[in-house]
């Protein structure tokens, strides 16, 4: 599920699709504030709809609850930061300035409780507390004690930072490129750190079909389906032996390596790319070998595709003698394989001649 770069297929999880779902709510009840359920929910939770608090969510197991307790979920592990939503305050004219999130990762009056305790108008707009002098306070009463005064002092200091421009207020998604929320983006997101990270990148050829790719990435991470395989994972396999030669147990690397039926195609292949190559070599250092290969990069994509449609063709044998009919001879693999290399390229339309 991960990404290519980081060893998966780039398929991305339904998990991470499901969440970026649950998060586009969150967009939605702040772009959309008028609409009739967006008050409705305002009604229930507060003007913020539960957002922008300090774990008050999770309580109650109604469908919005469980969205906002989702949302907690995914800041408190970090994967979505709380100020990925945050107001791009423009003129100030449409944002509240103690209630809504519009500088750092919380409310003013969940970061400053003092100040929003003796502020006068708790509802009150970014621009009622601007001038062209500087900041036009109203409080209840005057401010004396040193923590009330502390907490002035580092409002200011956040305060100072900001660059005011003339524009509308409007709400931006942090993540992607345009400021405004997108499904595929965030699941993206998501997945990228969620999803566990191999350690190199997902070999994938252009040039061959993603059945083949995907069988080629299952090989290197050593998860084909053999009986040896199943068998270790708890499956009742009654012959773990070759079903091919019945010499040795079925595993990756006697499938595709060590059978007779392999060797002699690979002796075959070998021989057809005029190669001189031992055949007795695991998946894995056989892309080894062939990443230090050197030859021209046309010569290097023409072996890359056959020795993958080897694993392939292989692989499809196999599984025609264990759950087919077991047409797939043996002497006309090497035909097989031929016939398959060579469509591949023809399809991909690569100017180059084998055989
Ligand atoms: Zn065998």
């Amino acid at each position: 599920m991960a990404r290519k770069e980081d060893g998966g297929l780039g398929v991305g999880s339904l998990a991470g699709f499901n969440l970026a779902l649950i998060l586009k709510w969150k967009w939605r009840f702040f772009n959309s504030p008028d609409l009739l359920w967006a008050r409705l929910i305002k009604a229930l939770y507060g003007t913020n709809g539960g957002f922008f608090r300090i774990c008050k969510s999770g309580v109650g197991m109604s469908p919005w609850s469980r969205i906002i307790a989702a949302e907690v979920k995914l800041h408190g592990s970090n994967v979505i930061k709380q100020n990925v939503l945050r107001r791009q305050v423009g003129n100030g004219q449409n944002t509240r300035f103690w209630e809504d999130c519009w500088l750092g990762d919380e409310t003013f009056a969940t970061k400053f409780p003092r100040l929003a305790a003796l502020e006068s108008d708790g509802d009150c707009w970014v621009v009622d507390r601007r001038d062209a002098t500087g900041w036009r306070w109203s409080w209840q009463r005057p401010l004396t004690a040193g923590r009330t005064l502390a907490e002035l002092n580092r409002l200011l200091e956040l305060l100072n930072q900001i660059a005011w421009n003339d524009g509308e207020d409007r709400w931006r998604w942090d993540i992607g490129s345009d400021g405004v929320f997108s499904v595929v983006d965030t699941r993206q997101w998501i997945d990228n750190i969620v999803l566990q990270v191999g350690g190199s990148s997902t070999r994938w050829c252009r040039l061959l079909p993603g059945k083949v790719n995907i069988l080629i990435w299952r090989l290197l991470l050593d998860r084909i389906p053999t009986r040896t395989a199943l068998s270790h994972r708890g499956m009742e396999i009654n012959d773990i032996m070759c079903p091919i030669c019945g010499v040795e147990p079925e595993n990756g690397v006697h499938i595709f390596s060590r059978c007779h039926v392999a060797r002699s195609v690979w002796e075959l292949v070998f021989c057809w790319l005029q190669i001189v190559k031992e055949c007795d070599i695991t998946p894995r250092e056989m892309f080894c070998w062939l990443d230090d290969y050197r030859a021209s990069a046309n010569k290097k994509a023409v072996i890359e595709v056959v020795v993958c449609t080897v694993y392939w063709v292989l692989w499809r044998f196999r599984n025609d003698m264990v759950h087919g009919a077991g047409k797939l001879k043996r002497n006309i693999l090497f035909d097989v394989i031929r016939e398959y290399s060579f469509l591949w390229f023809c399809n991909r339309q690569v100017k180059v001649f084998i055989g």
